[in-house]
């Protein structure tokens, strides 16, 4: 079969709820993925950061393996000989009292919205069904009805109300706006991306979130991060909130936690805010699997082992410097920006070429991207890139964009 057909057969039979870059991949190791008819692409989305480690990870693959001939579902009706090795882990890795295990990185927000309402009503002493949690405009946690209730997105949300309440929507990166909301004494959390991906990799200013943390702790609100995208070496930290020297009261893991194995995600909290929920209060049939156990450990141990963070903040900086000499060049590139290897180009539209033709022509030439919205293309290759790799890539860019430009 070729591309077409399985393209054709998507089409046929799946939900048209995606809007794929035309190119069927087959098989992937490091930071190149191959397609059907055997061409060679560089993969510069990383399923969306949950590659971080680079496909099938050697050390990560052989965790599953082993694990899978072993024991792979128990349900946590009864207990199993490798979550509490992970939990254990987890937790002095990411230095929290707890962790509460799920599988996608929309649980995980989920799980952290529970916790911070049951924690309000339990600790705080708002009113019960009152607390309200403050959001940030442009945000990105999810898929799930309640998520997509707080989402300023018309795509996100259109068409699929009614919609949960007890949320309240300040700017991102506008810390007045959150100040004044954190007036109301029914706030119980300020929900945050360190760096929204979604909405186009967009970083707010130095200091936004170490000044928000501290607005938070005043009010006695929680500060909860939503890592699931920036967390896990991606930006040049193990998290992004290491860049401020914040530690988020309640933080939310998911994609790179298995290096996109296995759907892993986590939440990290201490006790004072974990052990608000019961037992029979929140859980997941596949959540905290020995499966999972096993392959977050690896990844997580991979990214220490093969210095990861360091390597996303050697390179940013190269693949930033690059891009803005494509910015001063081409008209067509509008600006660069972004931390670690968590990196978006804005396409000004030109010759009636917008970022999708971008991402097409880019294919072409052996690279693979995707636009989020209509004109940003995020660029977020493997973490195990190497300069001289990232060095090929960058001239796969340039020569793209020469090409569309002298069209
Ligand atoms: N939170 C953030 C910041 C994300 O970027 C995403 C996905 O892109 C999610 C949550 C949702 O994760 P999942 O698709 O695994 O549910």
């Amino acid at each position: 079969m070729t591309s077409m057909d399985f393209i054709k057969k998507e089409d046929q039979y799946g939900a048209h709820n995606y809007h794929p870059l035309p190119v069927v991949l087959d098989k992937g190791e490091g930071i190149f993925v191959w397609d059907v008819e055997g061409k060679k692409y560089f993969d510069f989305l990383s399923a969306y950061s949950a590659v971080n480690q680079g496909h099938c990870h050697p050390k990560i693959v052989q965790a599953l393996a082993e694990q899978a001939k072993t024991l792979a579902l128990t349900s946590r009706a009864f207990y199993n000989s490798s979550l509490g090795v992970y939990e254990e882990y987890i937790t002095r890795y990411f230095g929290y009292d707890k962790v509460l295990p799920m599988n996608t990185g929309a649980e995980g927000d989920e799980t952290a919205l529970k916790l911070c309402r049951k924690w309000a009503y339990t600790k705080k002493g708002i009113p019960e069904n009152q607390a309200k949690i403050i959001v940030c405009e442009g945000n990105f946690h999810g898929r799930t009805i309640t998520i997509i209730s707080m989402s300023t997105d018309p795509d996100s949300y259109k068409g699929f109300g009614p919609y949960t309440p007890g949320f309240v929507v300040v700017p991102y990166n506008d810390l007045d706006a959150l100040k004044k909301e954190l007036e109301d004494p029914n706030v119980a959390g300020f929900l945050v991306e360190p760096i929204q991906g979604e909405a186009g990799v967009y970083v707010p200013e130095d200091g936004y979130l170490k000044k928000a943390y501290e607005l938070c702790k005043s009010k006695n609100v929680l500060f909860i991060a939503d890592e699931v995208q920036t967390g896990l070496a991606r930006t040049g930290k193990l998290l992004a909130c290491d860049h401020e020297g914040v530690r988020p009261d309640v933080l939310i893991l998911g994609k790179a936690l298995s290096g996109g194995m296995y759907p892993v995600s986590a939440v990290l909290c201490d006790n004072d805010i974990m052990l608000c929920i019961k037992p029979g209060e929140h859980g997941s049939t596949y959540g905290g699997n020995p499966l999972a156990a096993k392959v977050a450990i690896a990844a997580l141990e991979v990214l220490k082992e093969e210095k990861l963070a360091e390597n996303a903040e050697k390179l940013g900086k190269i693949f930033r410097a690059e891009m803005q000499k494509l910015v001063d060049k081409y008209e067509m590139v509008e600006l660069v920006r972004g931390k670690g290897l968590l990196n978006a180009v804005v396409i000004k539209p030109t010759n009636g070429l917008k970022a999708w033709d971008v991402c097409l022509a880019m294919k072409e030439n052996g690279l693979i991207a995707k636009p989020t919205h209509e004109h940003i293309i995020r660029f977020a290759p493997p973490l195990v890139i190497n300069e001289t790799q990232l060095m090929e890539a960058i001239s796969i860019i340039s020569k793209t964009i020469g090409q569309l430009s002298n069209k």
